[in-house]
């Protein structure tokens, strides 16, 4: 198994770190246009092999070291600084996602790609333009993490294990994102039932604050997308068919013209099926907000 992260900033480095750990490759594979930090970080990395699963750390300014990789990680690319939101990286950040992409497909035909870079809706849907066959296997992390962050608020709000909570954030890894709460329900018990909607209203307020609050105190986000991550790749390279949301085109719900988050059964082909769950009208029109959200951009 190979794995290729493309950027080894904050969020690449700690993902090849967290999937070091995790021993869930033979081959981890760094490329970087900055030179120096490339090495820095490949180097770092290389010399606790021996702790780990994974044989081999490899590295390039080059896109020809990805050759044949099973997963491919895009990382690159400018991050939000303090106010920034993730849609003002649009400009940017396509213009890098798209000389990535023409460069890793020279080299790769079968890989799976994991969008992680921001806007991460509209780098998935470009991504997905880009490559052939994309249905299945290019896929955005999404609000993958935002439902992390919201089992996380919740939890501690009702003293549960955060696994005990089962709820979604839905739409654009945004600001127009929402929480589903109509069937959200910790072990079987309807969350409206355990908290009142003020309490649920902060925790999502809390949820999609969070990046902006580790923003201006740390400077950048990059623990929990590690995880995120390294909980994606486990999920494809187990065929794990575990439904968590992430970017993709939900045509199930009528969706043609963007990428945004809807659950979805993730396995070794990438996006195996949209899960499609129900949807009351309210929050219908908080997905129809977060699409006219995403096309405005797009
Ligand atoms: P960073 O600045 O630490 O790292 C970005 C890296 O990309 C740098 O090392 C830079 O040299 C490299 N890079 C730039 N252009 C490149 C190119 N053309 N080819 C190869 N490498 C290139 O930033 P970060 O904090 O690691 O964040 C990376 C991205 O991840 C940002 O867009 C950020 O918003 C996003 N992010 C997404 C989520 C999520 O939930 N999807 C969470 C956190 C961060």
């Amino acid at each position: 198994m190979k794995i290729s992260i493309i950027g080894a900033g904050y969020v690449g480095s700690t993902t090849a770190f967290s999937l070091l750990k995790e021993g869930l490759a033979s081959e981890i594979t760094l490329v970087d246009v900055n030179k120096e930090k490339l090495e820095g970080e490949a180097l770092d990395l290389a010399n606790g092999l021996v702790y780990t699963n994974v044989s081999k750390i490899t590295y390039s300014t080059n896109y020809k070291v990805t050759k044949d990789s099973d997963i491919i990680i895009i990382t690159a690319g400018a991050n939000q600084k303090p106010g920034e939101t993730r849609l003002q990286l649009t400009d940017k950040n396509v213009k890098i996602l798209e000389g990535i992409i023409k460069n890793t497909e020279k080299y790769n035909k079968k890989s799976i790609y994991i969008i992680v870079s921001n806007p991460v809706d509209i780098l998935t849907y470009k991504a997905k333009k880009m490559i052939k066959n994309s249905k299945k296997r290019v896929l955005g992390t999404g609000t993958s993490l935002d439902t992390a962050r919201l089992k996380y608020y919740i939890s501690e709000k009702l003293k549960v294990n955060t696994k005990n909570v089962h709820a979604y954030i839905l739409g654009e890894h945004g600001d127009s994102s929402f929480p589903v709460y109509s069937t959200a329900n910790v072990s079987g018990r309807a969350l409206k039932e355990l908290c009142t909607e003020k309490e649920l209203e902060e925790c999502y307020k809390k949820t999609k604050n969070s990046a902006y609050e580790i923003i201006n105190k740390k400077g950048a986000t990059y623990y929990a997308i590690a995880l995120t991550v390294t909980n994606i790749v486990k999920t494809i390279i187990n065929d794990e068919k575990t439904i968590m949301p992430v970017s993709t085109i939900p045509e199930e719900y009528g969706i043609k013209d963007v990428c945004l988050s809807v659950p979805c059964i993730i396995g070794k082909n990438g996006v195996e099926k949209v899960f499609k769950i129900k949807l009351n009208s309210k929050e219908k029109k908080l997905l129809e907000k977060s699409r006219k959200t995403l096309k405005k951009y797009l």
